[in-house]
């Protein structure tokens, strides 16, 4: 599924730049970066072992039931004639499974590993609420996409591939508007910024400032009470069309001054003046066609293997069975454009950040902002050149502000 088009600000990254001696760039204390060092060790370990298990699972989801005969096959259709209904208790049993294999790790670093550094303020309790509609969400997601994937090939038949990419496309279009107004607020309180609240006046006249002439409309500016439940801070560009808004989170609304607020609401306008989010979109959408068309040359694949199919794919029947098998093509597909993915947003990161100081002038406030968000949110300003390339979907910390010194 692609991601609702929102981008959040602080990243957790960073590639090596100058010599060892530039280690306090981020003006964090040798004991701070320690601190962010370990943290960062730990969640990437986590996220490794999370993608191994996810692989595992989807491999063995495919060894045990991507075979016409196999045992869960079979009692499926003697629950149900009706192929709809296989699909949807096959693929709600394929998300519990991944839910409930990937539970303990989600909890360690979801819950144990962001208390253990006093970066979260959440009870056990709320953060199994979260979890809890964030599962649901899925679920209901996963149930929609993969019945009208279906029903796509049953009925375009060989063009599916094209005819899915294009409803995706679309689709992504209409979430980014939804998932400021109807998703975000399942997880988070947002209000508008309230404009007798003390730094309203002064915060609106600088956002009509930095909008000026760029274009870009905002539908509101709102504050999205973090503190209640994490010490990080985070900002971001939710939206399209009329849902467009930009949403600070209290942790930065309440600890930066307002230079540094103005520069990180210029960097959101950066992205937009870069049409960084049409941009996003288009890549997706050219990335679902590559994913679907490889899935329809891997399905015809394995049904001929699989002895189904001896004479050409009939798509108006294609089995059910072969679920776990499109899903693991597009995990694959999506694992190993990752990094492409995420060097375009590096790229798209370090244009923003340009944009904000040329814009703003405010220099300082730039350097005070991400040193502050580094500090904040605990994030090592220097991760390995190797794990950026890979995972980071923003430039490290000492980067940016590298950037913006020389
Ligand atoms: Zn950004």
């Amino acid at each position: 599924m692609e991601e609702f088009q929102n981008e959040s600000l602080a990243g957790t990254e960073i590639t090596k730049i100058g010599d060892p001696k530039d280690d306090d760039i981020s003006g964090m204390t040798p004991a701070q970066l320690e601190e962010a060092k370990a943290i960062g060790r730990r969640e990437l370990i986590a996220s490794l072992l999370g993608r191994a298990l996810d692989l595992v699972y989807l491999v063995s989801m495919v060894v045990l039931i991507a075979q016409p005969d196999s045992g869960y096959m079979l009692w499926l259709k003697g629950f149900s004639d009706s192929s709809t209904v296989q699909l949807t208790l096959l693929t709600a049993s394929i998300i519990t499974g991944n839910l409930l294999v990937s539970f303990p790790l989600s909890l360690y670093a979801g819950h144990i590993l962001q208390h253990q550094y006093h970066l979260s303020r959440q009870s056990f309790l709320q953060w199994i609420w979260r979890k809890a509609k964030g599962f649901f969400l899925e679920m209901i997601f996963s149930l929609v996409l993969v019945i009208i994937l279906y029903w796509i090939i049953w009925m375009t038949q060989g063009w599916w591939w094209l005819v899915a990419a294009v409803g995706f496309f679309f689709l992504s279009v209409v979430l980014g508007q939804l998932a400021p107004v109807l998703i975000l607020p399942i997880f988070y309180k947002i209000k508008l910024l309230d404009p007798t609240d003390q730094q309203g006046p002064e915060l609106n006249r600088i956002f009509k400032q930095l909008t000026g002439g760029t274009g870009l409309s905002v539908e509101g500016v709102y504050r999205m009470d973090l503190s209640a439940e994490t010490n990080k801070a985070n900002a971001m560009l939710a939206g399209l069309g009329r849902t467009r808004r930009v949403i600070l989170a209290d942790t930065l609304l309440d600890h930066f001054s307002l230079d540094e607020i103005a520069v990180i609401f210029a960097h959101e306008v950066g992205h937009h003046v870069h049409h960084h989010i049409r941009k996003m979109i288009l890549f997706g959408g050219v990335y679902s066609l590559t994913a679907f068309y490889l899935c329809d040359l891997v399905v015809r694949r394995w049904l001929e293997d699989t002895g189904v199919v001896a004479n050409g794919l009939d798509y108006a029947n294609l089995p059910i069975f072969v679920l776990p098998v499109l899903l693991l093509t597009i995990h694959l597909f999506s694992t190993l454009l990752e990094p492409l993915q995420n060097s375009l947003s590096r790229h798209f990161e370090r244009q923003a950040d340009r944009f904000a100081i040329d814009v703003t002038q405010h220099r300082e406030a730039y350097l005070s902002a991400f040193s502050k968000l580094a500090k904040q949110n605990k994030d090592d300003p220097r991760p390995h050149r190797l794990e950026v390339l890979l995972f980071h979907s923003h430039p490290p910390i000492a980067e940016r502000i590298a950037m913006a010194r020389y």
